[in-house]
């Protein structure tokens, strides 16, 4: 029998249970930026409202009834998978179908063991503590966390020298659910202490379309089926993308029809005053590709390189824009480098450099346009 969660959220339109040792949750929306505000207003609140990633979600949903089942605490959670795709949902909606609490912690935040051990002392039992960016733990923190995952204990070393000693503190059965970006950055030791590690790949137009579609609903704007699919199929598979165009779009309507509707005719307006094309790429992503046109004649050009010559950092790129170009074909990461493909060529509207020229690809590469 599920638990109620103990932890409420005291703005009206945030249901998530959320709490965490530091003064102020850190998906409060009273004190988040626009943007955080409407992902929380929109965010599914159980499983069945998630929509698309199928394996996933009823693998999850094998994990909570067997665990229902047992009565046991579930096993540690690693979610993996570009940003805006779902992790912070998931990790959301599961406590709220177990009933039980859930605490969130930012990885960059926790810069220390003392800033990850009030989150642990405060977990209760059976809740969940996610911890988002979990790559960017510092090692003395991740060295810290084995024992509590493992044994639900932490090693506390106080004093120095021949004063030293350690104490041992027992803690509560939790669950963690770690996120990441960049799964090949975790280090062994800290992956392998999650028995469950689930991938979020990028969303189907038609799972997209289905997200637009209930989000104008729950922000009471009528939406024709032919908007909602442009805006899918230009959200570079995202639902958080999908969520910004939709709001962008949204206030196009709301200025051009009497009815604030977005009809086909508004979405494609706002969208070309947007500046996102017909494959849902951005302003940002196009300078990628442009300067990797210009600057290094296409490739090979280093991570590095290229966000020097953008003056954009490295991580910006790497999470930002390269997942999509690259699993849309129009860059390929080589061990020399970046390069455009014939793809990225064609996008840009440039002819692809003679053979010998240009590094090779495989000729059966997807057509996009
Ligand atoms: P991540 O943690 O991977 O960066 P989020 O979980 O914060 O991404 O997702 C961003 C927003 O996208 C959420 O607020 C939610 O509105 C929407 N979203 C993500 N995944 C789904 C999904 N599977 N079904 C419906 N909406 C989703």
């Amino acid at each position: 029998m599920a638990r109620e969660p103990v932890f409420q959220s005291n703005a009206p339109q945030d249901p998530i249970p959320s709490k965490g040792p530091a003064e102020k949750p850190l998906l409060d929306s009273s004190f988040s930026p626009d943007a955080d505000l409407f992902d929380e207003q929109l965010r599914p609140k159980r499983l069945d409202q998630v929509v698309g990633q199928r394996k996933v979600v009823n693998l999850i949903r094998i994990m909570l009834d067997a665990c229902k089942k047992r009565g046991d605490t579930l096993g540690h959670l690693l979610l993996d998978g570009p940003p805006g795709i779902g992790k912070t949902t998931l990790a959301t909606v599961i406590p709220q179908e177990l009933g039980v609490e859930l605490q969130i912690a930012a990885g960059p935040a926790i810069t220390a063991p003392k800033d990850l051990l009030p989150y642990l002392t405060n977990a209760s039992h059976g809740s969940v503590l996610f911890i988002d960016e979990i790559h960017r733990l510092p090692p003395a923190v991740e060295e810290f966390l084995y024992p509590a995952m493992e044994d639900f204990r932490v090693d506390i070393a106080l004093g120095d020298g021949l004063n030293a000693r350690t104490i041992n503190m027992q803690l509560k059965p939790f669950t963690v659910i770690g996120a990441t970006t960049r799964a090949g950055m975790l280090t062994a030791p800290l992956r392998d202490r999650f028995p469950y590690r689930e991938h979020l790949d990028f969303y189907e137009t038609e799972d997209l379309t289905e997200i637009v579609r209930r989000n104008a609903k729950k922000l009471r704007t009528s939406i024709s089926t032919e908007a909602a699919m442009e805006i899918a199929r230009r959200s570079q598979g995202t639902p958080r993308k999908a969520n910004n165009l939709l709001m962008r779009t949204r206030d196009f309507a709301t200025l051009q029809d009497a009815n604030g509707e977005i009809t086909d005719a508004i979405a494609k307006e706002a969208l070309h005053m947007l500046e996102i094309d017909g494959l849902g790429l951005e302003r940002q992503d196009r300078r990628y590709m442009e300067t990797l046109y210009n600057v290094f004649a296409g490739g090979p050009a280093g991570l590095s390189s290229l966000a020097h010559s953008m003056s954009v950092p490295p991580d910006t790129l790497e999470d930002d824009v390269e997942p999509f170009l690259l699993r849309t074909g129009l860059i390929q990461r080589t061990p020399r480098g970046r390069v455009l493909t014939a793809n990225g060529y064609e996008h840009l509207g440039k002819a692809y450099p003679l053979a010998g020229t240009q590094a090779v690809f495989p000729s059966n590469q997807k057509k996009l346009f």
